[in-house]
């Protein structure tokens, strides 16, 4: 797993070298010998200028792009076919946040390993991964390929999402179309729909029950009363059908 904040994932009192190597250590019969020199590989693969040498220092002496860079080494060391990334580049300037994004599309060819990206950004989303799952108050609300999502988005959080992204292009004095309300209070999450509160298409039904997944095609689902045939009311949801593409 490669965590959210570079800056606080690693142990300040062990030299990156060390932190890199424990996983083999754990995991694998390898002799300490051959650890560090596995560990030095990974992290020039990694791209740590002068890994070697970098071995034996410090996360105080890196950079907030490079300390993210040892991470991705910490997670890959052991060649996983499965790497989760949880908002890797959040803590990360633009600049920074490009390479690390190119480090890991190169890497996942390279180690053949696939990537669970978790992300916010929708663009870097876009940038990353061929199928999407938009997660809301702990439920999946759409699944889909890329293209599908961007292109007919079949959900009306998804839809809020896209909407609220500023077009680099668009006037200068238009507003931005922000979701109303605030997530629910997964403390005591509501009944129905999560989305429900915030979502201009509810209905009675959707505070009440939760929508299944309805399968919108074989390659996209979508969670929401507005595709239900068998929705558990007449009437008003059905006339709603197809108001998500709107
Ligand atoms: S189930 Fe109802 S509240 Fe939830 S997204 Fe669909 S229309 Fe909106």
């Amino acid at each position: 797993m490669i965590f959210q904040d570079p800056m606080s994932s690693l142990n300040p009192l062990k030299t990156i070298g060390k932190q890199v190597a424990e996983a083999l250590e754990v995991h694998t019969r390898l002799s300490a010998a051959e650890a560090r020199a596995k560990a030095i590989r990974m992290l020039e693969l990694v791209r740590i200028p002068e890994a070697a040498k970098r071995y034996d220092s410090y996360p105080h002496e890196f950079s907030g792009g490079m300390r993210q860079r040892v991470m991705i080494a910490m997670a890959l060391i052991c060649e996983p076919s499965l790497v989760i990334a949880d908002e890797p580049t959040t803590a990360l300037d633009v600049t920074i946040q490009d390479q690390i994004l190119k480090l890991l599309r190169a890497l996942k060819r390279e180690m053949e390993s696939a990537i669970v990206f978790i992300s916010h950004d929708l663009s870097v989303i876009a940038s990353m991964c061929e199928r999407v799952i938009v997660m809301y108050g702990g439920m999946i609300m759409e699944e889909a390929s890329i293209e599908e999502l961007f292109t007919s988005p079949s959900h009306p959080y998804t839809l809020g999402l896209l909407r609220s992204i500023p077009v680099i292009d668009q006037d200068k004095d238009a507003m931005l179309e922000p979701i109303p309300g605030s997530p629910p209070d997964m403390l005591s999450p509501p009944a129905g729909c999560p989305f429900a509160a915030r979502c201009t298409h509810a209905r009675a039904v959707c505070a009440i029950e939760a929508p299944p997944l309805h399968a919108v095609s074989d390659t996209h689902r979508s969670r929401c009363w507005l595709w239900a045939e068998d929705a558990p009311v007449s009437g008003n949801v059905f006339k709603e059908r197809g108001a998500a593409h709107a």
